[in-house]
């Protein structure tokens, strides 16, 4: 066993380095791939060999060429391709025109990709496989009167939501009857012009949930496993900013009947690969949001509190291994540990006094915290880096592990206050203030603490 002979990481920033981290671990050479813009950007180094991508296109766009990201793949020799998180790394046709070159997609199949792509069809895979979904059109909705009358028997608020929406964005959430046909309206054409399809569909806005999700392992022998939980309710609009492993607000039987509906999805459609399935949960009940068919921001935390290295894991199953056999296997599911509680944090550049506004320019000051159960991923987070407003702003990623949810919070509120950034704004003030708020050290938060908490601004 062992075709996997040179991956290529289709990807920039901390997630690159992330992965070349775990390539070089396991004595598989890498390729780097970066854009005209990310000439000088650290992942580009941290590959054994790196080449250009995408010449004259933009600086997303390269990262979006599917045929020159092949080519480099095949004269370079790597047999096989990471695609990290966000641009193509849910992909259909990149998953197929891997396939038809012969080269390893790390990653589910295009079949699940297809699935997962689109939240209505998610939906009805969620409903196939029999868990709990939160009440909503069967399909995508046609007309202003269709999502009316979805409110007047559900009950007001309702959320409109595109079919192809990611990243928080594309949903729209009405209060009244009278709000209908202008969010409706809305809804469509911001679906249009961010996702190319106006497709929109309807669910009961849940009040005040928790947003749950189950990291979980598929391999082709029909293994499926879960990783257990993350809580990564604290969101600034949509977007989650600090996620903890475990949970601290489940219960034994509901975090069983969670994981375990989570598991019941993936057998049902054979998923290969990482993925997690996302759930809202409130009153003690929990619905089915969606499936994300990758590796996620928030993988490190998981990896703290079990000691699973999750990009490993993906290695191995794209090599055709067995999860529980061989040098990269994990544990049968009764014996996956699960050791006290990790918080991760993500570090902007971005200014919390300014609406989040991106900052750009040199870091001519970057010192980071450190000691004991901390965990640092970084894109360009050395001095004299150049921030350039081209990509999302994500700067590092900051994990800390603690025996109590209370150690890894004061290791995390430690952290912070020992990073020392010059020269760009940082959202760290802002994160400070989250972790340190009695509201999020006693686990008595939703999805609507930021948005609702004025004090963390301060
Ligand atoms: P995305 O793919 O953009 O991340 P999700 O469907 O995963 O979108 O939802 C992201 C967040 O939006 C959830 O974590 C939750 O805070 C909120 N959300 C989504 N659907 C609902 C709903 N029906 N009721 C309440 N909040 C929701």
């Amino acid at each position: 066993m062992g075709q996997i002979k040179k991956i290529l990481v289709a990807n920039r920033g901390e997630i690159a380095i992330r992965i070349f981290r775990a390539c070089t671990e396991l004595e598989i050479p890498t390729v780097g791939i970066y854009s005209a813009e990310d000439r000088g950007s650290f992942h580009r180094y941290k590959a054994d060999e790196s080449y250009l991508v995408g010449e004259g296109k933009k600086p997303i766009d390269a990262y979006l060429d599917i045929e020159g990201i092949i080519k480099i793949a095949k004269s370079s020799g790597a047999n096989a391709v990471h695609p990290g998180y966000g641009f193509l790394a849910e992909n259909e046709e990149f998953a197929r025109r891997l396939e038809e070159e012969g080269i390893i997609f790390i990653g589910p199949k295009s079949k699940h990709l297809d699935m997962f792509g689109d939240k209505v069809k998610a939906r009805e895979q969620a409903v196939k496989a029999g868990i709990p979904v939160i009440p909503g059109t069967d399909g995508p909705v046609s007309s202003v009167a269709e999502v009316a009358s979805f409110g007047e028997k559900h009950g007001f608020p309702i959320i409109i939501k595109a079919s192809l929406g990611g990243g928080g964005r594309g949903m729209r959430i009405v209060n009244s009857a009278d709000e209908v046909l202008e969010a409706y309206e809305r809804a469509r054409s911001e679906a249009k012009s961010a996702f190319g399809s106006d497709e929109v569909y309807v669910e009961k806005y849940i009040n005040k949930p928790k947003h749950i999700e189950v990291q979980i392992l598929g391999d082709t022998y029909g293994n499926v496993v879960h990783l257990y939980e993350r809580d990564c309710s604290i969101q600034r609009r949509h977007q989650k900013v600090v996620e903890i492993a475990p949970s601290i607000s489940l219960d034994d039987k509901l975090r069983n009947d969670i994981c375990d509906a989570a598991v019941k999805l993936a057998k049902n459609i054979s998923y290969i690969n990482a993925g997690t399935v996302e759930f809202l949960v409130a009153d003690g009940s929990f619905y089915f949001i969606e499936v994300n068919p990758r590796i996620q921001v928030e993988h490190t935390i998981t990896e703290m509190v079990t000691g699973i290295d999750i990009v490993h894991a993906q290695i191995h199953i794209a090599n055709g291994g067995n999860l529980h056999e061989g040098e990269a296997a994990i544990p049968k599911q009764e014996d996956i540990p699960l050791f006290g509680y990790a918080i991760q944090s993500r570090v902007t550049t971005e200014d919390p006094l300014n609406d989040f506004m991106p900052d750009t320019g040199k870091l001519m000051v970057y010192r980071s915290g450190g000691g004991f159960g901390v965990r640092l991923d970084a894109g360009n987070g050395f001095q004299g880096a150049v921030i350039t407003p081209y990509y999302d702003s994500l700067l590092v990623k900051v994990s800390t592990w603690g025996t109590s949810f209370r150690d890894a919070a004061a290791k995390m509120n430690r952290n912070l206050q020992e990073f020392r950034i010059r020269g760009i704004k940082t959202n760290i003030p802002f994160l400070e203030n989250v972790v340190r708020h009695e509201s999020f050290l006693t686990g008595n938060y939703d999805t609507s603490f930021i948005d609702s908490t004025p004090e963390l601004f301060e």
